[in-house]
């Protein structure tokens, strides 16, 4: 057994002083009598489950469609050092080929992942989407889902968590069905549907949003009338949930409050959706998509912009930044952003073996200091990092 004691426990209940043990990968009961293994001592420091990202697409130089068992490790390793125990690698719209073959890869990373964040499967952003909200998705790849494609992939492998679709576009009913019935989470994302439409969506299956504001639609204009779409669908309905890209700079913080204040922490995540130069510092140059023939891109004021500075390349986010970002500038609770990234996304992706320090879970566990340094990541039991 391990206890880590004098630490300052955050869950959503409220911040206590104590302590938190473990055994063979899984929180247990610390009792006077046990003779531990190991005492850690938290220096007082702030305790909390693991941080949960259910939207990266890499970090520390590494995307996962590099589609190299190395690329997967690499993000896994710069991520937990940043408080990251659980993420799920994420694809962009590519070829029906790129994305089977990541299947394998995720299988080797898994094997091989002594010193990263647990990546229990993947999540699949696109291929179907909308052109009308394609952002930073490669409008080529773009297409309507068809059973002839997605049922053959569904039915390959146990490795897809999640799928971010449009809800609007044809045979998109069918796609949610189809992956609800497989138990994988379907996710309304780069989508220009109206309010009337998700409300549909969600009876198919459709339940969570993704990267809020991003790549959807808001109120708009038809002729005379306004009509609500997908942001709006976000606040209004609650069946759905959200997750945020709380880097501070996708989201200014007047949003920030608003979606915390009208939407609550049972129904928000925070997520990266990091690009690979997750963990660079600012004046660095990182590439957006292939290193091969990707785009150079410069890393300034905390987030990836494109050459002429007029968009973001993506996020470079860390999760122990958006604690920071929430507490700091959306000035949010602490427990309530803790809860944004442990307790919530475990929910929503239904990771139930983790997300809160409750006897029985996976001891993912994380100490940090009070400006959100992370000093301990603990992943299943294994300390992975350590300051
Ligand atoms: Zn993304």
């Amino acid at each position: 057994m391990t206890i880590i004691k004098n630490a300052r426990i955050v869950t959503a209940d409220g911040i206590k002083y104590g302590s938190v043990a473990y055994e063979n990968g899984v929180i247990t009961e610390a009792t006077a009598q046990t003779q531990s293994e190991e005492i850690i001592d938290g220096g007082g420091a702030y305790l909390s489950a693991g941080f949960i990202d259910l939207h990266t697409h890499g970090g520390g130089g590494h995307d996962f469609m590099d589609g190299t068992v190395e690329a997967f490790l690499g993000a896994a390793r710069l991520h937990a050092k940043h408080g990251t125990t659980t993420l799920l690698p994420t694809a962009t719209s590519g070829t029906y080929e790129e994305t089977c073959a990541m299947f394998d890869t995720l299988e080797q990373a898994q094997k091989n992942n002594t010193s990263g964040a647990d990546m229990p499967g993947l999540h699949l952003e696109g291929p179907y989407f909308s052109p009308a909200q394609a952002g930073a998705q490669d409008p080529r790849f773009l297409k309507l889902p068809t059973p002839e494609e997605y049922i053959p992939i569904l039915d390959s492998t146990n490795k897809i968590l999640r799928w971010s679709a449009a809800c609007e576009l044809s045979g998109a009913f069918e796609f949610a069905e189809a992956c609800r019935d497989r138990g994988v989470l379907c996710s309304i994302g780069h989508s220009d549907a109206d309010l009337a439409t998700v409300e549909s969506a969600i009876k198919h299956g459709f339940t969570h949003l993704t990267h809020f504001y991003s790549g959807m639609s808001s109120v708009h204009r038809v002729n005379a009338y306004r009509v609500c779409g997908v942001v709006e669908a976000g606040y209004l309905l609650d069946d759905l949930t959200v997750e945020i890209i709380a880097d501070g700079c996708h989201l200014p913080k007047g949003l920030l409050q608003m979606i915390y204040r009208f939407i609550g922490p049972d129904r928000i995540c925070l997520v990266t959706d990091s690009m690979r130069g997750a963990g660079f510092p600012d004046g660095t140059e990182s590439i957006l998509g292939s290193l091969t023939n990707g785009q150079t891109v410069i890393i300034e004021d905390g987030v990836a912009k494109m050459p002429d500075r007029q968009s973001f390349a993506g996020s470079v986010a860390t999760a122990d930044r958006l604690l920071k970002t929430m507490v700091n500038i959306a000035e949010v609770p602490i427990c309530d952003a803790v809860k944004m990234l442990t307790e919530t996304p475990a929910r929503i992706q239904r990771l139930t073996d983790r997300g809160t320090l409750e006897i029985g879970k996976r001891a993912d566990i994380v100490l940090f200091d009070d400006d959100f340094n992370i000093l301990r990541t603990v992943v299943g039991g294994k300390t992975v990092f350590e300051k």
